[in-house]
């Protein structure tokens, strides 16, 4: 249905789509700026060689796409996510935690290796051992001894984790990423941008290989959709390249390697006189690879709240298919009517998990 290229016949086929979904689209947008309320299901890109991009929402802002889906081995609910305690101002791991334990993906590869293999490949055991018994336990309530030590850890691991102090989860999630990436699941996007020269035609193909986190600027509107953000900061690690063989102009085809969870990082400030902007993240989004298209659907995002004092609380929404679960340190509960917007406002960490 889409592609992140370039070729006219890419953008024939992209715009016959369109049209044919055009009419549902339009009542659909009216619906959802009615309601305000509800992710889309499904998200499509394209993207031309020049500066311009499309950027569609398609289908239905109905849920319940995912009914039923296990998570691992247990089926989640707001009596099987883990609690935290909050007690050294540590939201910053809690949301992490929760992000990550309640993705299916994760649930799925790390049952299945040996716990020794798991603890060997880390780089910070505490709080591997920690993040192991919560995924193993489910609904477990992790006390302020229970968290001392691995926050302890975590703050000679990474300076930047000090200890007793509001970081930023992003600071946890790299370091965490990677060792789930030494566990087997596939975390760091690949990018690949294939170049023809209009004039001498010739051809080249570079790969960018990106960190864990997928840094996303911050938007230049006041209300942007996180698709038109990812695109953006796609193309400008593909940069503006002119054919290395006679400077002309090149058409630009741009495909990802396979990967298994794609983590969005849009940074949020705290003080009150940056204005937030609303970034709408889609249920669902599509990208191009070799053979064809993988989707990858929302499964958690950490939230950035702003304190009265200018300080930051992190706190983290859970798809389950129907609903939202909202996790907050050791308050766990189904979202309320007012979720999405707060992650509009507020979404820092995206992590979408690829669909099998
Ligand atoms: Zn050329």
């Amino acid at each position: 249905m889409s592609c992140f290229g370039t070729t006219a016949s890419c953008k024939n086929f992209f715009s016959a789509i369109f049209k044919k979904v055009k009419a549902p689209f339009l009542n659909l947008r009216r619906r959802f700026r009615k309601n305000n309320e509800g992710p889309s299901t499904e998200s499509s890109m394209a993207t031309t060689d020049s500066s311009e991009s499309q950027d569609e929402i398609l289908s239905d802002y109905s849920s319940g796409v995912y009914k039923n889906e296990t998570w691992g081995q247990v089926e989640i609910s707001t009596s099987t996510v883990c609690k935290f305690s909050n007690c050294f101002e540590n939201c910053w791991l809690n949301s992490t935690f929760q992000a990550a334990l309640n993705i299916n993906i994760i649930r799925h590869k790390i049952f299945q290796m040996s716990r020794k293999a798991k603890v060997s490949s880390s780089e910070i055991p505490l709080s591997t051992e920690m993040f192991l018994t919560a995924l193993k336990k489910p609904g477990m309530r992790f006390n302020s001894s229970d968290m001392l030590p691995v926050l302890e850890e975590l703050s000679k691991f990474k300076p930047e984790l000090r200890l007793m102090s509001p970081n930023d989860p992003a600071d946890f999630a790299e370091p965490f990423l990677e060792w789930l990436n030494a566990c087997g699941i596939k975390t760091k996007l690949q990018i690949k941008c294939k170049t023809t020269c209009v004039t001498c035609k010739v051809r080249e193909r570079t790969v960018f290989n990106q960190d864990n986190l997928f840094f996303i600027a911050q938007p230049s509107a006041r209300k942007v959709s996180l698709t038109s953000l990812f695109i953006e900061a796609v193309k400008s690690v593909c940069g503006n390249k002119k054919c290395s063989t006679c400077s002309a102009n090149v058409n630009r085809q741009i495909s990802f390697g396979n990967v298994d969870l794609i983590t969005l990082y849009l940074p949020r400030y705290a003080d009150a006189d940056k204005e937030r902007r609303y970034v709408t993240p889609p249920a669902v989004i599509e990208i191009p690879v070799y053979n064809g298209k993988y989707k990858y659907r929302l499964a958690t995002v950490i939230c950035h709240k702003r304190q009265v004092d200018q300080s930051a609380h992190y706190l983290t929404y859970i798809s389950n298919g129907e609903v939202f679960i909202k996790a907050n340190d050791e308050k766990i509960s189904i979202a309320r009517n007012e979720y999405f917007n707060n992650i509009k406002k507020d979404g820092t960490i995206f992590f979408y998990e690829k669909c099998t």
